[in-house]
């Protein structure tokens, strides 16, 4: 088993390994970095095949958020943890209790939050044994889904802004791949400011709504991704910008919500070489973490919602350096973030004398 020689260990500050026997509990809580505040992120319930598997979960997606929340503008840093279980069946209260009386034990040095596999329910559960829990139903944050779309739409506005040189989106033409939480939601946005929309679901009640609501010409599972459009949203799967898509895309710009849209990072070059505006999805989609984040400290809707709007700027920062300095938007955006959480690092190794 390997954790400090990890892909993805990256210096984590600290890797705690949790286990109770009396609830089967088997956890592994990762914080990446603390530089801009205690870390914050989600918890993963997974059936991993191997503790391996789990650990390199914890150690990548915690990472990630230390990146996340530094260009959300947040005071926080990333940490994830992983519950080694099946959400479906190993689900339990004294399970949840024991994480968050884990979390407990961190002193607020690691912020749980809902992710793959948890939900309100084992929030308020742990809400019992800890208050480092956000996204409860106490709290106040609610659904994070509506700010998510509310993020990627304002970075949609940002990207075309840039991309194309308009200021709104009258008659841009906008595919959205996935029509559920955030896909939806984000429909509803893009149609009311004029835009004309093509939208493909698995579920096709939801594109028939769609159509009917919002005039969206539906396309097939297939064809979505090299239609003919001004911006393409992923809404639903990561990896679509793959070895196998990527020369069939035919859109100006790609923003949407989904993670991990990019197979591999040198898609993203791939992409820019392309002369296709890339909007870095981590991005884009951290409307659902900026709202919980204002749980800790007394919600405030309207806050979280002004917040959330920041994300144009960042976007704008990230395209014109990208330009200056000729680097893929996904490059840039990673090297804005590491400027902004190793440049609040504190000053190691400097003695007072
Ligand atoms: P969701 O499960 O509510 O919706 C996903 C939709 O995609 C479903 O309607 C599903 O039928 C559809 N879909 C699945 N495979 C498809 C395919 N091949 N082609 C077309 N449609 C397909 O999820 P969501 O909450 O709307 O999130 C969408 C994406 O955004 C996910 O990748 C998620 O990880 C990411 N994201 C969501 C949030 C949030 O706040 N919900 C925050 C950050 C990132």
């Amino acid at each position: 088993m390997t954790v400090f020689a990890a892909r993805d260990f990256d210096d984590h500050e600290q890797v705690v390994f949790c286990s109770d026997r009396s609830n089967k509990l088997l956890a592994i809580i990762a914080i990446h970095n603390t530089n801009r505040g205690p870390s914050l992120g989600g918890c993963r319930m997974w059936p991993y095949a191997t503790e391996q598997e789990a650990i390199d979960d914890a150690l990548r997606l915690s990472r990630g958020m230390t990146y996340k929340s530094a260009l959300a503008g947040l005071p926080y840093g990333g940490g994830k943890s992983v519950v080694i279980g099946n959400p479906r069946l190993d689900k339990t209260k004294e399970l949840f209790e024991s994480l968050g009386e884990n979390v407990e034990r961190l002193s607020g040095r690691y912020i749980i939050a809902e992710d793959v596999g948890t939900n309100v329910d084992d929030m308020e559960t742990m809400l019992t044994k800890t208050r480092h829990v956000v996204g409860t139903r106490t709290g106040g944050s609610d659904n994070p889904s509506p700010f998510t779309a509310l993020g990627v739409f304002v970075g949609i506005k940002a990207a075309v802004k840039h991309k194309m040189r308009v200021n709104n989106l009258d008659g841009i033409k906008i595919a959205v791949q996935g029509l559920g939480s955030v896909g939806y939601k984000l429909c509803e946005l893009l149609h009311k400011e004029g835009a004309h929309l093509i939208v493909s679901d698995i579920d096709t009640e939801l594109n028939e709504k769609a159509k009917k609501e919002f005039n969206a010409k539906i396309s097939s599972l297939d064809e979505i991704l090299a239609e003919e459009c001004d911006v393409l949203a992923p809404c639903a799967l990561g990896a679509i910008v793959n070895d196998d898509t990527i020369d069939n895309i035919k859109a100006k710009v790609i923003a949407g919500a989904a993670n991990n849209q990019l197979a591999q990072n040198r898609h993203g070059l791939a992409l820019a070489q392309r002369n296709i505006l890339y909007t870095p999805d981590y991005v884009l989609n951290a409307g659902g973490l900026i709202n919980v984040s204002y749980e800790q400290h007394g919600y405030n809707k309207a806050k979280a919602e002004a917040h959330v709007l920041t994300i144009y700027d960042t976007l704008l920062e990230i395209f014109q350096q990208a330009d200056a300095e000729k680097l893929p938007t996904n490059v840039a955006a990673d090297r804005i973030a590491e400027n902004r959480f190793q440049k609040s690092a504190p000053k190691k190794n400097k003695i007072a004398v």
